[in-house]
């Protein structure tokens, strides 16, 4: 670890624990299947996987199957071993080290179907499936139109014992808008996928999970639960859609706080240019504060100019464009080097989130958190038990 990294991800466990006990509170006997990919959305892959197990998570997905290998190498101190699944395969991946990895591999294609049962053939186990079928994205899974003959050869190898069908599944593509369009096109979804269920049994299989829902279709679709949910961003106190509620309104709390020091504080006379390109130049004579990160940490550009941080309990915002390692905002004259400026947090202290640097940079909260480096530090702690990420003032003044 770079031991002067100049920013920080704090990620507070106990923060994952009750947005989990949020998702949980919308079921009624579903598993749980949380969602750790892309190093779970950015905040640490192992430290968030167990603490969802410790939450009362059934199962952990990724969507690469590299990720699952090294989410069980991670976790093989655990008895009983976790559920994992992937679903992002290609040609090159190698079924036997799947298989002795006991990843649950997801199956949306005939081609890696067969190469499984002959990988697990060779090692003369028997390979638990989740089969894909694409109800609407057009992105990974069988075809509707394929499926009948998919179950058909799925329910011939397991006959001969080479794999088990344990989960069925889809993804809904616009269960996060709540208007007409967005409804109907779920309930479209959710109408194949009855199908396909029962097309399913009648093709013989017995499957145990059926599962449908990611975030949004836990909190807006009830209709969609099935035997097994699929959350990812709300685990971390991310919205889903924050046209549609904030993740406060969810009940929700920011697991990630980024923070960093302030590198740098300068009056300048007014009329300043500030950053490249002067996109920004100040009106009246300002103190400016240079804080340390920039786009090559994950942070949008498109913040430039707008990006909300807090120092010292106040709001401010960057001011021109944003570096490749630094950024400069507009402060308050007492703002030193060494002061913490937060980028974003949970709202319930005041900070912004980063839904809100999403909003405010055309993209989603996902994308922000997923974005940011590797080369940032994450540092984990528990709210619930007193201790705090970092020895700051909370933010106090909000405008
Ligand atoms: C990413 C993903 C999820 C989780 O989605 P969220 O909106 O983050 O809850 C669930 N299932 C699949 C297949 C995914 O790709």
């Amino acid at each position: 670890m770079n031991r002067y990294f100049p920013a920080t991800l704090a990620v507070d466990l106990d923060a994952i624990d009750h947005n989990f006990q949020q998702v949980a509170d919308h079921l009624n006997g579903q598993k749980v299947m949380a969602i750790v990919k892309a190093n779970a959305y950015g905040h640490g892959r192992e430290a968030v996987a167990r603490q969802a197990l410790a939450s009362g998570a059934d199962y952990l997905g990724v969507a690469q199957i590299g990720e699952a290998i090294q989410l069980r190498e991670a976790l093989s101190d655990l008895t009983p071993q976790p559920r994992i699944t992937a679903w992002v395969i290609t040609p090159d991946v190698d079924f036997i080290e799947v298989l002795e990895a006991h990843i649950e591999v997801s199956i949306g294609a005939f081609w890696s179907l067969e190469a499984l049962a002959r990988a697990a053939a060779e090692l003369g186990v028997c390979a638990p499936i989740h089969i894909e079928v694409d109800t609407g994205m057009a992105r990974g899974g069988f075809a509707i139109s394929d499926a009948r003959q998919a179950f058909e050869r799925a329910h011939r190898l397991e006959r001969e014992g080479h794999i088990r069908v344990v989960g069925l599944w889809s993804h809904l593509a616009r269960a996060d808008e709540l208007d007409a369009a967005g409804r109907d096109f779920t309930s479209v979804q959710v109408a194949s996928f009855e199908r396909l269920r029962a097309q399913a049994a009648a093709a013989g299989l017995d499957i145990e999970l059926h599962h449908l829902a990611a975030s949004s279709g836990v909190f807006w679709h009830p209709e969609a639960l099935y035997d097994m949910v699929r959350p990812g961003a709300v685990l971390y106190g991310i919205s889903p859609n924050t046209r549609v509620a904030s993740a406060s309104e969810l009940n929700l709390r920011a697991a990630m706080q980024f923070s960093a020091s302030v590198m740098q504080v300068r009056d300048v006379p007014a009329g300043t240019g500030i950053s490249y390109g002067h996109t920004a130049v100040v009106d009246h004579a300002a103190h400016i504060a240079v804080i340390p990160v920039g786009y090559a940490d994950g942070i949008p550009r498109h913040a430039s100019n707008c990006g909300p941080v807090t120092i010292s309990g106040q709001r401010t915002h960057v001011l021109g464009r944003v570096c490749m390692d630094q950024f400069m905002v507009q402060t308050q004259p007492e703002v030193k080097e060494g002061d913490r400026a937060v980028l974003f947090g949970d709202a319930h202290d005041g900070y912004a989130t980063a839904d809100d640097w999403a909003d405010l940079s055309g993209t989603i909260g996902y994308e922000v958190t997923t974005a940011l480096s590797l080369r940032i530090p994450r540092v984990y702690y528990r709210s619930k038990h007193g201790t705090e990420p970092l020895k700051y003032p909370r933010a106090t003044r909000l405008h």
